[in-house]
């Protein structure tokens, strides 16, 4: 059975970064519902459109669609999947289990990245990501080495998000708190809840996780 796990945090709990170390290092496949729409907004398709304005309000999007996006992924088949920001919501987790379950897929472990709020701000507001390879950086705990052009790709392609500043970061945790957090009481009743210390450095974090999916509970 292949590996599919889940990514659980706030924003800025640090799950696009370890999902990056999961796929160099285990060579697992991301599914991030956020960069599915954000490449649905580039691409300018009226899905996309339709849901800019909400996204930079920092609300979250129906789950008719994100779950649609999702269905789409697995259909096309693959293994050892992580799920990045995804599910938000309870009626999300539900269907994520019934397309597993379609699929003769099960979901080994869930990693619940615990952060404080007061880093999350900071975490949020000096982040930036290259354009090109997706590497992400932060201005004042990880810069890139030559200002302007990214360590890994040299792109000069470095972005910051739209939903990336205070005021959309208020509604997005809140969006979290009331919305997906429940998600961890239902996969703590589940039974492959695993809390990892997302402040930790990046490394001992991506150890921590290490340890989860070694212990064989993925
Ligand atoms: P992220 O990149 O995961 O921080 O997501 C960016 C934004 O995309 C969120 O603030 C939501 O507006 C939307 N989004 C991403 N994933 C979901 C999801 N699973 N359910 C609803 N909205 C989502």
């Amino acid at each position: 059975m292949a590996t599919n796990i889940i990514l659980l945090g706030p924003p800025g709990a640090g799950k696009g970064t370890q999902a990056r170390r999961l796929i160099e290092e285990r060579g697992l496949v991301q599914l991030s519902t956020g960069d599915m729409l954000r490449e649905a907004r580039s691409s300018g398709t009226e899905m996309g459109q339709r849901v800019a304005k909400v996204m930079d309000r920092g609300e979250l999007v129906t789950d008719e669609i994100v779950i649609g996006l999702i269905k789409e992924k697995l259909e096309q088949g693959g293994k050892g999947f992580i799920f990045d920001g995804f599910p938000r919501t309870l009626a999300q987790a539900d269907a994520l289990e019934d397309l597993m379950k379609e699929e003769g897929q099960e979901i080994g472990a869930v990693i619940e990245m615990r952060v404080d709020d007061a880093a999350l701000v900071s975490r949020i507001s000096g982040r930036f990501t290259c354009g090109n390879c997706g590497e992400v950086y932060h201005d004042v705990t990880k810069p890139t080495k030559v200002e302007g052009s990214c360590d890994v790709c040299g792109s000069t392609d470095l972005r910051r998000r739209a939903d990336d500043n205070e005021e959309s970061l208020k509604t997005r945790l809140m969006e979290y708190y009331k919305k997906t957090s429940p998600l961890i009481g239902y996969y703590y009743a589940k039974g492959n809840l695993h809390p990892v210390d997302g402040l930790a450095e990046i490394d001992a974090v991506a150890g921590a996780v290490a340890a989860v999916l070694d212990e064989g509970k993925a």
